[in-house]
């Protein structure tokens, strides 16, 4: 029988420790519940950040993912400032830096990740920023006012997300990349191809096979990056996005299993079974891909593992394991990418739409198993994806690529069936 838990204690205050809290109560959980976050303010949204944010269409307090008064009312007993040390399993309890202690019966880790840092920046230089917290997005707003020459090294999401910002706000923009490709990480080499023709066709600067060798500054700020093979790009501004890493070293203190994160079973348990971890700092099995293991940075993956984890705590998964398709979207001057599902990178893709269109979806296919679906513009691609993936259906390749045949009617066929 499950025993629901009297004290859940959540460490990190972003959006999956919040959810967790949110979909706590919605479930009807009644004991106490700690958010321990350890930055300032009231906790916030990321993704505006690189978007709505810098470009001054967005607010601070719009950003904020409840008010106070929900938190007091919700009962959520929220700490900012707090930074959790150590976990002490045993004890079943946590310290804070202060030197506080908090009990707990659940503990639940929503982390989340850090910045990856440049070797070839050994110390701040004013005007090299990275982005992840709303301080370092209003950092990056007031620079961004008076700079004329932006570098971003990095062309994953976030990169592409400011250099377009950028660009609209009339800034020259180079973008240098160490790989051959942009977003080589996440999406196919087609969907690459178009995007970088979407932000080249913006005026972007793209370099890619290249590395940074060092920053020149004058007068304490940044002015140029130089790259190994020798160029060197001025610069007024830089913007260092290279990735993340997860936070969980305070996992490794206490004797927790973590390989690029927390290492957590099917049903988001760590190897403590009262420690579960959710969000960007979990590395969980993926149940559509016979529980090969993935650590995936995105709001949705944040939201729908907290949901889960409130759900097992209140014994009403019962015994089901975490199964949910991963959903991505990223907005990058006037092109909407949609991803669902996690396609590996020999993945065959089909093509429906055509590109030179400005929308159009890849099919990405392992055998006759469908994978993944990137959109460009593409939103009802996208939703119908969700779906077909969510339930495992696959159009033929033929379905895929035949923009007269209606996929919904795949998935509205196995409903009434
Ligand atoms: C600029 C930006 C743009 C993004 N855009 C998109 C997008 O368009 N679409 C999308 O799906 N995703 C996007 N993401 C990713 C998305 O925001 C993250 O996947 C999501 O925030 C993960 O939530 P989380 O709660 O796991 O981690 P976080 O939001 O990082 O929250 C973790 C919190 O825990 C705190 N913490 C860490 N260690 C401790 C400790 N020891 N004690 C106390 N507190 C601690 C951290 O300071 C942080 O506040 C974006 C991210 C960034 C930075």
């Amino acid at each position: 029988m499950n025993t629901i838990p009297r004290a859940v204690v959540i460490v990190g205050a972003g959006q999956a420790g919040v959810q967790a809290a949110s979909a706590l109560r919605a479930e009807g959980y009644g004991g106490t519940i700690d958010l321990l976050g350890n930055e300032p303010c009231l906790p916030y949204q990321r993704p505006p950040l690189s978007k709505s944010y810098l470009s001054g269409d967005v607010a601070d307090e719009d950003l904020h993912l409840e008010t106070a008064a929900w938190f007091a009312e919700q009962r959520i007993e929220r700490l900012p400032d707090a930074h959790v040390d150590t976990i002490e399993p045993r004890q079943k309890r946590v310290r804070l830096s202060t030197g506080q202690t908090l009990d707990y019966d659940h503990l639940i880790l929503a982390t989340g990740a850090r910045n990856r840092s440049l070797p070839a920046l050994s110390e701040p230089m004013r005007g090299v920023i990275s982005l992840r917290t709303v301080a370092d997005a209003a950092a990056l707003t007031s620079r961004l006012r008076d700079a004329r020459r932006v570098v971003v090294i990095g062309a994953g999401f976030l990169g592409l997300e400011v250099a377009s910002v950028a660009i609209a706000q009339g800034c020259d923009v180079h973008v240098v990349e160490s790989v051959d490709r942009v977003m080589q990480r996440a999406i196919s080499v087609d969907m690459s191809q178009a995007c970088l023709r979407h932000h080249r066709a913006a005026g972007l600067t793209v370099s890619f096979d290249a590395r940074v060798d060092a920053f020149c500054a004058q007068d304490g700020s940044v002015s140029a990056v130089k790259l190994a093979d020798g160029r060197v790009i001025q610069a007024d501004l830089v913007l260092v996005a290279i990735g993340v890493v997860p936070n969980s070293e305070l996992g490794s203190a206490c004797g927790l299993e973590i390989f690029n994160g927390f290492i957590v079973d099917d049903q988001l348990r760590t190897s403590d079974p009262a420690i579960s971890a959710i969000g960007d700092c979990a590395a969980f099995p993926y149940a559509f891909d016979d529980g090969d293991r993935l650590r995936l940075e995105s709001v949705q993956n944040a939201v729908d593992q907290a949901c889960y984890v409130a759900r097992r705590i209140m014994g009403t998964t019962d015994g089901r394991r975490y199964d949910q398709v991963p959903v991505f979207w990223s907005d990058q001057g006037g092109m909407r990418l949609q991803i669902a599902g996690v396609a590996r990178r020999l993945d065959a893709s089909v093509l429906r739409g055509d590109p030179t269109s400005g929308a159009f979806s890849i099919f990405r296919y392992r055998d006759d198993r469908l994978t993944a679906v990137e959109s460009f513009n593409r939103p009802t691609d996208h939703m119908v994806a969700r779906r077909m993936l969510q339930r495992r259906i696959s159009p033929s390749r033929a379905e895929a690529t035949d923009m007269t045949f209606d996929l919904k009617s795949l998935v509205n066929a196995t409903v009434t069936t």
